[in-house]
Parts: C-alpha cells; structure tokens; sequence
C-alpha cells in the first residue's frame, strides 16, 4: 500500500470513527470569528453528563484554581474557550470505544496511555516559560490517534506492524511505512483535518515524531510540538521495555529542545506516575497504581545486572542469596529464643532467674486455684556457702553452684520450676503436688546432694543443703498470697537450719514443725 491508498481507505472507511455532536459542533463554533464565550458555554451546558465531568476537572488539582467553578459558562470564562475545547474533545475521545472489527489491538489500553501521554505534556509544557498550556492537553491525547484509526481500519495489516515491533525488527514508524506507505502521525493529522480541526491542534499532530520538520515559525505550535515529542519518551520510560535509555534521551532532549532545567526535568520525573494516577480518576479511565520512574529505574538495572550473567552463574546467585536468607532468618529465630530467654536466665547457672520464679508461682497459684490442686513450694540454701568461699576461693564457689543447679535439674520432673533465687539460694515450684509428696521430693534432692562427691579436675568437695517446704491448696484458702506462701516456705528453711542443717523442713499453719 502507498500513502494515497491508504489515506483513501480510511476517510472512506465505515470504521472511521465519527465525532460526538458537541466535539463536532465545538471545534465549528471556535473556528468563526463571531463566536462569544456565551455561544460555547451554551454549547457544552446541553450536555448534562458532559458538562458534570467537565466542571469536576476544572476544579481539581488538575487546573488547581483558586477559585470554584460552578457553572460551564464560568468554565469558559476563567479557563478560556480553547481549554474547554480541549477538555470536550478528551472527553469525547477517551470514551470512543473499540471498531467492530477484532484485532490484538487494545484499545483500552491505548486510551490509558494516550491519557498519560496528555498528562506528560502537559506536566512538561507548564514547565516550559510564557507557554500556552490550553490545547496541550488534547494534542497529548490525540497524537497518536493514527495509530487507532490504522489500528481499526485495517485490522489485520496492523497486527504485521505491532509483529515487527515485537520481533524488534523495526521501530513503529519504520514498520507503519512499510506495511502502510504511510505513517500513523499523518494519518491522525488528515483525519482530525477532515473533521475540521484547528491548526494549532493538528500541526503538532503531524510533527509530534520530529519536531524539526515543522518550519511554520508560530512559536506556540512549535513548543506544542517539541512538548509532545518529548511526552512520547517520557511516556516510553513509564511503559516501555528500555526504560535507562529512554530516561537518558529525556533528560537530555528535554533541555536542548525546551531549555529546561535540571530541576524542571526532575521535577517532571518524579511527578508523573502521581499525575498519570490522578488523570486516570477525573477522566474514568481505570489506571492501575502506575509505578514511579525511579522505582521502574532501579528494576531495570537489576534485571541489567541479572542479564550479565549466563544461565548457570544466575542460578548459583538466586541460589546463594536464597540461602543467605534462610541462614539469616534461622539466625534470627535462634537470637530472638535467646534474647527473650535471656531476661528469664540467671547467667552463671543457666536456670531460671528470680523474675521468672515470681511469674512462675503466680501462675501455678492462679491454675492451681481453677483446678483445686496442691501447689509446693521448696526453697534451698547451701550451707555455710561463706565457709566453702572462704576456703576454696569463689571459683570453686562458682563452679560447685553450676554443678549443684545442674543436680537438682536433673532430680524433678519436667514441670517443676527450678530457679536461682538469689545467692546460694534456689527454689522448686512443685505443681499438683500435696505435702506428703514435696516432702519425698526435698528429701531425695537432699540426700542426692549430700551423697555427691564434687570434682573439678584438681580436688574433690562435699557440700550439704538445708530445705524449707510450704504446700497448700490456694483454693481452700481466702485472700491466698504468693508473698506469704514464700515467706512459709522461707521460715520452714528457717527451721532447718535452725535444727542443724543438712535437712528438710515444712511450713505448717498451726506451727507444728515437721522435721526429717
Ligand atoms: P547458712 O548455712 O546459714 O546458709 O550459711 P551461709 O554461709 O551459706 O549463708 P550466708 O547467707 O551467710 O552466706 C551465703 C554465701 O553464699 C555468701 C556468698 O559468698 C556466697 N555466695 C552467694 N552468691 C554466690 C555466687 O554467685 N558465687 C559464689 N562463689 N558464692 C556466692
Ligand atoms: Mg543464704
Ligand atoms: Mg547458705
């Protein structure tokens, strides 16, 4: 196909699509000399549902007027005839809905980013000094109008273009030339022509892909132009698959075609993906959460990265971080166990401390009380520690407390609690255990520790303990208090050694002392 029959094909095509009513009439009534802004205001009110969506935008963050906008014939007048024009025919446009003929082309999806194609140069035009931002907007989203139209007339020629593309053979432009003759920003201008459209909004059309072809002089035109072509690789950092290198022909063109600044530049970076999002609302398109260049940036050098290395090299590095992972995550199970043991551990002994005891009795009494069960207290203290310190030097002290924590641990059941209690004193919390019983319990830890023969690799010692025994059934008794059944178990060990040490004593309430 060359250019002419192409062309032909398409305005006499029934797949051309036709203008709403108000887009057509607008673009007939701006173009006379006599039009008021009453006449247009008029024009656009009709539309009701038009109308209500034109309002809403012009009083978002999108214009961000000062002041409301209550009414279409005010829109006219605060925004201009030509913005409101504009704001019509994107409307219009972004609603047309797919040709009947069915292709791959998706057409929801070029409406999306021809609205971020209209967000971005707009974005980069409102950066540019003295520019007229009015119509730039609706040249955004027009400017690849071509495309669609090609896209619709003929179906199947398209998918030979959008196959070249894919197969990285050709660019668009190159792969519309040769299946068409012709290339999509000619076809979108002589069609936007036809339906009488204004210069100013079919100019930069035509030249959008090469802004130096326009030689026409009128300066508003020719930023219009170059603030599109720019919007196109601004839109192919966000969409396409060579992000870097569209970000580096932006940052570069951007300043040798408008002058912009460093900072305009990244100014328009960062805000774009907010802007497309925000687009997306006041236009009904569904866009999902458009992602920001520089996270898109940083992908795409990781998957750089990944790309560098062959197949095997990629697998030992996906493998080696997934085991650095693992090792990190167990790592930080086994420290967190530690850690929250640590506040309950007493360091030498490595049983439980004080604390814990004191959390530990509480809740044997609280679930002794629900079950009605026995509950037994033992409290342990070596005796004349001071004497062995003094003798063996604190060392040994040190060693003989680990080995005697270590004798006790392994004379009680599982649920029983050991704990330092402080010094050369210990405890055992004796759960479901009656008197009769805690009293065998202390009498086989006693003898065990009095039948041990200590050994330290350098000489042989033999220590003694005294026990103190408090047992109760908390909920037979009013107001029963941790603190106090301590303190019984305390005054039995009290008894112990009092009677002469190296024995077992119990607490009873009537002050009868049992001794073994
Ligand atoms: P009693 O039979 O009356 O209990 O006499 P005792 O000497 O064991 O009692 P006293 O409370 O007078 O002294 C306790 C000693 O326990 C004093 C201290 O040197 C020793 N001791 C306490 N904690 C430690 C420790 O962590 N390491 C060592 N080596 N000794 C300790
Ligand atoms: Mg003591
Ligand atoms: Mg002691």
């Amino acid at each position: 196909m060359n250019q002419e029959q192409t062309l032909a094909a398409v305005l006499h095509s029934d797949e051309l699509p036709t203008l709403p009513t108000v887009a057509s009439e607008i673009i007939t009534l701006t173009a006379r000399e006599d039009t008021t802004l009453s006449d247009i205001g008029n024009l656009v009110s009709k539309d009701t549902a038009l109308s209500a969506k034109i309002l809403k935008v012009s009083n978002s963050a999108f214009y961000s007027f000062p002041q409301q906008i209550s009414s279409i014939n005010q829109a006219v007048s605060i925004l201009g005839i030509n913005a409101v024009r504009s704001l019509v025919l994107s409307f219009s446009f972004l609603t047309m809905k797919a040709g009947k003929k069915k292709g791959h082309f998706n057409f929801e999806n070029f409406w999306k980013i021809s609205l971020a194609g209209a967000v971005a140069s707009k974005l980069i035009l409102e950066r540019v000094k003295g520019a007229d931002t009015e119509e730039i907007f609706v040249c955004g989203i027009l400017q690849n109008l071509g495309e669609l139209i090609l896209a619709r007339t003929f179906a199947e020629e398209y998918e030979e273009v959008l196959k070249k593309v894919n197969d990285a053979q050709y660019d668009t432009l190159n792969a519309e030339e040769e299946v068409f003759g012709t290339i999509h920003p000619t076809i979108g201008y002589e069609v936007a022509k036809n339906w009488g459209f204004p210069e100013v909004l079919l100019l930069p059309i035509l030249y959008h892909h090469d802004p130096a072809l326009y030689k026409g002089g009128d300066p508003k035109i020719d930023t219009t132009t170059k603030a599109l072509y720019l919007s196109d690789l601004l839109i192919s950092i966000l969409y396409s698959d060579k992000p870097e290198e569209f970000h580096k022909r932006f940052n570069k063109e951007a300043k040798s075609l408008l002058g912009l600044k460093s900072n305009d530049v990244e100014y328009i970076l960062n805000e774009v993906h907010t802007q497309v999002d925000q687009a997306g609302e006041y236009f009904g398109l569904r866009i999902k959460h458009t992602k920001s260049i520089q996270e898109i940036l940083q992908e795409a050098n990781i998957r750089l990265s990944l790309m560098n290395l062959d197949f095997d090299q990629m697998n030992q590095e996906l493998i080696k971080a997934k085991i650095k992972l693992e090792n990190i995550t167990e790592e930080l199970e086994k420290k967190n166990k530690i850690l929250a043991n640590l506040a309950n551990m007493d360091g030498l002994t490595e049983i439980y401390n004080h604390r814990y005891f004191q959390n530990t009795l509480e809740n044997e009494i609280d679930r002794s009380i629900r079950n009605t069960a026995q509950l037994s207290l033992l409290l342990i203290d070596i005796d004349h520690f001071k004497k062995f310190n003094d003798t063996y030097g604190h060392q040994v002290g040190d060693f003989i407390l680990k080995e005697f924590s270590q004798i006790l641990k392994k004379n009680i059941r599982r649920y029983d609690t050991l704990a330092r209690y402080g010094g050369e004193e210990f405890t055992v919390v004796l759960p479901d255990t009656n008197a009769e019983d805690a009293l065998v319990v202390a009498e086989k830890l006693r003898k065990t520790v009095d039948d041990t023969t200590f050994e330290d690799g350098r000489e042989e010692y033999h220590i003694t303990a005294s026990f103190g025994i408090s047992s109760a059934q908390p909920a037979t008794i009013d107001d029963f208090e941790k603190s106090d059944f301590i303190s019984q178990a305390d005054a039995a060990l009290y008894e112990a050694k009092e009677g002469g040490r190296n024995q077992v004593a119990i607490y009873a309430a009537k002050k009868k002392w049992y001794k073994f």
